[in-house]
């Protein structure tokens, strides 16, 4: 095992006791890596809103662990110590941790859509995750590369922009030119989703978000039009920017009951709705719910090969990742600011600093 001089035998992690409960700063063991096993030093930690979902109890998806949970998966910084036969990466290599771990051997793993696997050991979500100074990660095969990115602005990529980059890919080929796409929630993902948008696609870009601050970052990142949905309907303003026919790609970052039934009425014929917001919505589906031969999917983060793409991306420079740097001990106020909806894109908490 190679070990760095900095290793220490505690780390600084930050730990939820129970749901709806501040977290805690405290000390704990640092991870040792086991065989094939590789810790990261966490330099950036994007503070995801699963993770509200989470810390309030709504979604319980996992057979989680017991309390306290280190939570935090969306994660990049640098290959510290590598276990017993763990080999690809050098000791201080810049890396994003992709975080859909699965059970590796099911066709899913053997694919590289882990995310997609029933043995969900979720970086942050079943076991330790980033909100600490230290990850440890089950495989190398797990890295990515991030060459000259600053780790703290790459962590995001892990999900925030991992997932929309999925989302969007579903609805590539329906957005053609002269084609409408439609997006619902313009926070950490949105941003990025409706950067990718714009630049995968010869799409117009509809944005909704009942937030002000969110809808002037949405104009300024290139949206074509922005609804308030506290003030405007969402299925006519649509129809009218799309001369009736309706979006051809709608994403809902939200998932909520009325964002959820908006974006049935919205969807173009031959269109495609995509759910990835978790907020637990539904919306009833029948022959004449929506336009005629609309498709509805979900979309589960994203894979190993579709982090490659999206770090590639953000290595050409073609999408501006807004974030918020913290120290890992504004978690609080960090999490009570999201739930606000008050982030400029996502949130970043740095255990260094
Ligand atoms: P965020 O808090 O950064 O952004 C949410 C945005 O939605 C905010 O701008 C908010 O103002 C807006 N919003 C709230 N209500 C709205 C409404 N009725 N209509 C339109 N916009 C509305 O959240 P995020 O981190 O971007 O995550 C978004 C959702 O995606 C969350 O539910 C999260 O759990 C989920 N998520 C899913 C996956 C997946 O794999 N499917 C991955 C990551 C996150
Ligand atoms: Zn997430
Ligand atoms: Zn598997």
């Amino acid at each position: 095992m190679k070990i760095k001089l900095d290793w220490k035998a505690q780390m600084k992690a930050a730990q939820l006791y129970g749901y709806k409960q501040d977290y805690v700063i405290e000390e704990v063991p640092d991870p040792i890596p086991g065989p094939g096993e590789v810790v990261v030093k966490v330099l950036g930690s994007g503070v995801c809103h699963s993770d509200l979902h989470f810390w309030d109890g709504s979604m319980a998806i996992l057979p989680l662990p017991p309390f306290p949970w280190i939570l935090g998966h969306e994660n990049a910084g640098y290959v510290h110590a590598l276990g017993p036969g763990a080999s690809g990466f050098e000791v201080g290599e810049p890396v994003a941790v992709f975080g859909g771990w699965g059970c590796g051997t099911c066709k899913f793993c053997l694919g590289g859509e882990e995310q997609l696997c029933n043995v969900m050991l979720w970086s942050g979500l079943g076991v330790p995750g980033g909100y600490a100074e230290y990850i440890k990660v089950p495989s190398t095969r797990h890295l990515v590369p991030i060459g000259g990115l600053d780790p703290v602005l790459a962590a995001p990529l892990t999900d925030a922009c991992l997932t929309p980059y999925r989302a969007v890919k579903k609805v590539l080929p329906a957005l053609v030119p002269g084609s409408t796409a439609l997006i619902f929630g313009l926070g950490g993902l949105g941003h990025l989703g409706l950067q990718l948008l714009k630049k995968l696609t010869p799409a117009k870009v509809v944005v909704v978000d009942p937030l002000e601050q969110k809808r002037e970052l949405a104009l300024e990142l290139g949206a074509d039009l922005v609804i308030d949905p506290t003030s405007k309907n969402v299925v006519l303003e649509t129809r009218q920017f799309t001369n009736g026919e309706g979006a051809e790609g709608v994403l809902d970052f939200v998932g909520s009951d009325s964002t959820m039934s908006a974006a049935m009425s919205s969807v173009a014929r031959r269109g495609k709705v995509v759910i990835v917001g978790l907020a637990g919505g539904s919306a009833p589906v029948s022959f004449y719910s929506s336009s005629p031969e609309a498709e509805v999917t979900s979309s589960y983060w994203g894979s190993r090969t579709e982090l490659a793409e999206v770090v590639a991306l953000a290595q050409s420079g073609a999408i501006e990742i807004r974030i918020e740097k913290h120290p890992l001990s504004n978690i609080n106020e960090v999490f009570a600011r999201l739930q606000r909806g008050e982030i400029d894109g996502r949130a970043v908490l740095m255990p260094y600093e």
